[in-house]
C-alpha cells in the first residue's frame, strides 16, 4: 500500500517570516491519510525544518557535486545540515531556463539517494510534443536518463511527479485518464527498470493545475500517488482545502 504524498512547490515565493507563518497555519490541519510537505526556497530552508512538526520540507534543488567553483549553487551535505528530507529535481522551469538535463537530474538522484533524501523527479512533455503524440516516448526517454544506474531498492523509495508543461501555471489540467495514463506508463517505465517491487513502491505524482476542485479526482486514480501543486500551495486557504479533500 502505497501512502500517498502531496507536495506543495513554492518556486521563487515566501521570505523566511511568509514560511514560518504558513507552516504554523498548516501544521493543525494535516492529516494521517497522506504526506503533505512543501518546496520552499533555500533562504528558508533552515527556518522551514525548524519551525515543522509533521510538514515533509522540500528543497527545490540542488547541485550533484559536494563542494566546488559553482556559485551560487547548493550541494546536498548543505541540504543535510538544514535537515531537509526531500528535494525536488529536474523540474520542467530547471529544465528549460536552467540548463538541467537527464544527465544532471540523474548525477542528482543518486547523490541525494546517497545522503537519503528523498528525491522528486520530475518528468513531463511539452505541448508539442503532446500534439504530436509523444508523450508516451518522452516519459519513457526521461525515466530511462534520470533514473539510470540506480539501485532497485533506491527507486522504490523515491517520488516521481509527472507533470505535463502544457498543465503547469496554466489553468489548463489534464483529463483525469490522461493523467493515469501517464503515471501508468511512468510506473511501467519503472517495473522495466528496476522490476517490480520499484514499480509497486515508487510513489507517482501528477502536477499541472491541480487545485481544491479537482485534487479528488487524480486521487481516485489507480497509479496516482499524490500530487505536485505550484500555485494552490502558496496560499493557506487553498492548500489547507486540498489537505482536507485528501482525508
Ligand atoms: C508546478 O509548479 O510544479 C506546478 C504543477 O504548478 P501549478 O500547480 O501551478 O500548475
Amino acid at each position: 500500500m502505497r501512502k500517498p504524498i502531496i507536495v506543495g512547490n513554492w518556486k521563487m515565493n515566501k521570505t523566511c517570516k511568509e514560511t514560518v507563518e504558513f507552516i504554523n497555519a498548516i501544521e493543525p490541519v494535516l492529516h494521517d491519510a497522506a504526506d503533505y510537505g512543501v518546496g520552499a526556497p533555500f533562504t528558508a530552508l533552515k527556518d522551514a525544518t525548524a519551525t515543522a512538526k509533521n510538514l515533509i520540507i522540500a528543497a527545490e534543488n540542488c547541485h550533484f557535486e559536494d563542494n566546488g567553483a559553482f556559485t551560487g549553487e547548493v550541494s546536498v551535505p548543505m541540504l543535510e545540515e538544514l535537515n531537509v528530507k526531500y528535494c525536488i529535481i529536474g523540474h520542467s522551469e530547471r529544465r528549460t531556463m536552467f540548463g538541467d538535463t537527464d544527465e544532471t537530474v540523474n548525477k542528482k538522484a543518486k547523490r541525494l539517494v546517497k545522503a537519503d533524501i528523498t528525491p522528486i523527479v520530475c518528468i513531463g512533455e511539452t505541448e508539442a510534443q503532446y500534439d504530436a503524440g509523444l508523450t508516451e516516448k518522452v516519459i519513457r526517454d526521461q525515466l530511462t536518463g534520470s533514473l539510470a544506474d540506480m539501485c532497485p531498492n533506491c527507486v522504490k523509495d523515491i517520488v516521481i511527479a509527472y507533470e505535463p508543461i502544457w498543465a503547469i501555471g496554466t489553468g489548463k489540467s489534464a483529463s483525469k485518464d490522461d493523467a493515469q495514463n501517464c503515471c501508468a506508463i511512468v510506473r511501467d517505465q519503472v517495473r522495466k527498470m528496476y522490476g517490480d517491487d520499484a514499480a509497486e513502491g515508487v510513489r507517482v505524482q501528477y502536477g499541472g493545475s491541480v487545485k481544491p476542485e479537482n485534487i479528488k479526482e487524480y486521487m481516485a486514480c489507480e497509479d496516482i500517488d499524490g500530487a505536485l501543486i505550484g500555485g494552490a500551495s502558496l496560499k493557506v486557504d487553498s492548500f489547507t482545502a486540498i489537505i482536507d479533500a485528501t482525508k
